[in-house]
Formats: C-alpha cells, sequence, structure tokens
C-alpha cells in the first residue's frame, strides 16, 4: 500500500466526529476510572524523587486537567499539539509571537476586532506591519507580498457579514512564499470546518463562544498542525503565562462534549431564521452563506460541512435598528455569540463602535445592521419575537 492508501484507510476506520466529540481519548480518568476528569486545583507538584523530574511541575507550564482539555482540542482539529489560553485574544496574540521584529503580516480587513486591535496598537510597536485586505480577492493578497511577510491570517467566514475566503487557494499560494499560516475558526468550530486537513499550520478560537457554548466561560484555544510548531508555541504559551486556568479548562471540556448537538440545533434555527428574513420587505439585506444568493456560497461548501449559527440582517436605518433591540423578547442583547441562549448584537454600537464610520459603512457594517447568534429555544419563537418586534414599527 502507498502511504496515501494507508493513510485513507486510517481515516476510514477513524470514528465519526460525534463519536470522538466523546471519545477523545482522555476523558476518563485513569486512576480512578471516574466518567469526568478531576480539576486538578494545584500550581505546584512534588518531586518524589529529585533524580526524576515528574511529568508535571508547575501549572504554568502544565496541568493534567489543562492538558486533556489541549489533546481533546487537537483531537478535534486533527493537529498535532493543542494550547488552552486564558481568553481567545490570548491565544491569537501568543500566535502573533511566533513572528519577529522587522517581519510583515497579510490579514483578512474584516478581522475580529480584538485582533485588529492587537495588530495595529500592540504588534506595530514591535516593528511588525499588518496590511489589511479583502480577502475574497487572491489577487489583492498577492498584491500585498513584501520581501519581509512572514505570515497570512485568515478569518472566514468573517464577521459580522460573513464573507468567505478560498482557504486551498490562500494557503497553496501562502506556501508557494513559504508563510506561516494562520486561521480564526471560531463561527464554524471543528465540527464544520478543520482549516488543518486544507494545509493551514495554526488553527484559533475563541472557546468563549460556540466551544464553551453557555456565555459563562472565557478561553482560547489554538493548535498547531505539526510537532515543530507545537513546540514553539508551547514556549510561547509558558513563556508569555497567559495560560487557562483548572476550572475553566474543566467547564470547556464540559461544554464541548455537546457541540455538535448545539451547533445542529442552532443551525437548524439560522437557516430558517435567514430564509424568513430574505422573503421580508422591511429587511434590507441578509447575511447567511447559506443563502442561495450568498456569493461566497460555493466556496464555503467547499471546505465546510455547514454554514453555522449567525446571521446579520440590516434593516437600513439605525432608528430601526435600535427600535427592534428595545422591543425582542427572547435573545439577550449583548455582544458575544454561540451559546445556549440567542444574542442579538449591534455590531455599529458595540464590537464595532471603535472602528471610523467611513471605513465600518465601507465594509458594510452600516448603522441599521444587526447580528442574530440563534441559541437553542424554539425557532417558532425565535422568529414570532422578530415579528411582533418588527410588526411594531
Ligand atoms: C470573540 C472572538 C475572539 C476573541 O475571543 P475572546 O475569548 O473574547 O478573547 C476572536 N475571534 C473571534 C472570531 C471572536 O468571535
Amino acid at each position: 500500500m502507498t502511504k496515501e492508501q494507508i493513510a485513507e484507510k486510517e481515516a476510514a476506520a477513524r470514528p465519526d466526529f460525534s463519536t470522538r466529540l466523546i471519545h477523545f481519548g482522555s476523558e476518563i480518568c485513569k486512576q480512578t476510572g471516574a466518567a469526568s476528569i478531576p480539576i486538578y486545583q494545584a500550581s505546584t507538584f512534588h518531586h518524589f524523587d529529585i533524580e526524576q523530574p515528574p511529568e508535571f511541575d508547575y501549572s504554568r507550564s502544565g496541568n493534567p486537567t489543562r492538558q486533556v482539555l489541549e489533546e481533546y482540542i487537537a483531537t478535534l482539529e486533527g493537529g498535532a499539539r493543542g494550547f488552552a489560553f486564558s481568553s481567545g485574544m490570548a491565544a491569537i496574540s501568543a500566535a502573533f509571537f511566533m513572528l519577529s521584529a522587522g517581519d510583515h503580516v497579510i490579514c483578512t480587513e474584516d478581522v475580529y476586532g480584538g485582533t485588529y486591535r492587537f495588530l495595529t496598537t500592540v504588534l506595530n510597536r514591535m516593528n511588525i506591519d499588518t496590511t489589511f485586505v479583502d480577502m475574497t480577492d487572491l489577487d489583492r493578497v498577492k498584491a500585498a507580498l513584501r520581501p519581509n511577510t512572514k505570515a497570512i491570517y485568515i478569518e472566514t467566514p468573517s464577521n459580522p457579514t460573513l464573507k468567505i475566503t478560498d482557504i486551498e487557494a490562500v494557503v497553496s499560494w501562502a506556501k508557494e512564499h513559504q508563510l506561516l499560516t494562520m486561521l480564526d475558526n471560531t463561527f464554524m468550530t471543528p465540527y464544520h470546518q478543520r482549516p488543518l486537513e486544507h494545509g493551514v499550520d495554526i488553527v484559533l478560537h475563541s472557546a468563549t463562544k460556540f466551544l464553551g457554548g453557555h456565555s459563562d466561560v472565557l478561553g482560547g484555544l489554538a493548535v498547531a498542525a505539526n510537532e515543530k510548531l507545537g513546540e514553539q508555541l508551547k514556549q510561547i504559551q509558558n513563556g508569555l503565562g497567559c495560560v487557562l486556568g483548572v476550572q475553566d479548562s474543566w467547564l470547556l471540556i464540559r461544554g464541548m462534549k455537546t457541540l455538535q448537538a448545539r451547533m445542529e440545533v442552532s443551525e437548524r434555527g439560522a437557516a430558517r431564521l435567514s430564509s424568513w428574513l430574505a422573503g421580508r420587505l422591511d429587511v434590507a439585506k441578509v447575511y447567511y452563506p447559506g443563502l442561495a444568493d450568498h456569493p461566497g456560497r460555493a466556496i464555503h461548501e467547499k471546505q465546510s460541512k455547514g454554514y453555522g449559527a449567525v446571521v446579520s440582517f440590516d434593516l437600513g436605518s439605525g432608528e430601526k435598528a435600535k427600535r427592534l433591540l428595545s422591543r425582542v423578547r427572547i435573545p439577550i442583547v449583548a455582544v458575544s455569540l454561540g451559546a445556549v441562549e440567542s444574542i442579538l448584537s449591534y455590531p455599529a454600537m458595540m464590537s464595532h463602535a471603535a472602528m471610523p464610520r467611513e471605513v465600518r459603512l465601507e465594509r458594510g457594517i452600516t448603522d441599521g445592521l444587526l447580528r442574530y447568534s440563534v441559541g437553542l429555544e424554539s425557532i417558532d419563537d425565535i422568529i414570532a419575537d422578530l415579528e411582533r418586534a418588527l410588526a411594531e414599527d
């Protein structure tokens, strides 16, 4: 058998994602058989024999509870090593510390606001410059290349207008130029999209969103495609010290076990919601990669198994958007997404408030734009709630 045939056979023998989500290898306590892994609330570890250092010696460098979470996300994404951080931004900024002074980064223009802030107010002071480009257009990505370009940072679907980047096209071009490729997979999760399988080097998550799923934990995860990158990330994680605490590690593991069950329900709801919104005359525009008229739909289907649970829509004016926000009864009105409860956000005044108005409008983030993250409530109730809130106009 060739190497490819062996890999194919192994992949075929691998249990389905839903099974791996529950039986990921370290889900049972090896000492006691406990069905849930223990929380090792310890900062340091006794050396029983000074000649033989223990596997764990200090919790910043490694903790058994956190390690289970790190192995869990590595398994789900199909990578070599996983790392858990104190927030999504901690994971993302740690990944950027792979770069050195004088390096240049190409980044998707509608990147998460916190990432934009880190690149333009922190990393720039380390003499690392970023060019922001519309990554739906490969020619613009290519045009941004400089002699000192070292990395490319992708987010697809993007936030909040759900633009799609062709992962394989960008990554194969990046590899020709030996660029490090990083991708923020928060919106899709490994259930739908596994970027490492498309050649990406480092996958990043705000685990605060779908992975945690209950609006009760702040956390970040990173997965390295190979051991070498894993070793580098490990050094950065230990050096920066922004690790996830053990209680939160345990909560994340607990939340992640129901990822698929939650995603399926929320996504079915989002599909219904998007077509209902698209059929209304008082809704100017609807953004959802599952809609037939979404410009990135075909590319998205090539690289993802589903469309996710986030729907953005434009009511045409800031007054209408604000009225809706004051009238809805089901969703919480807040930043964040990916939870059991529906979350309705208003990008213009929340996540993108710091962006200059002209830039914001240029990117489709108008005063009338709202972003609905569908939770686990009845979709009939969610639609009825919106219908009532819109009817009052
Ligand atoms: C929320 C979010 C982040 C930041 O994660 P935190 O856990 O809030 O630090 C990064 N990327 C995306 C796409 C997000 O939605």
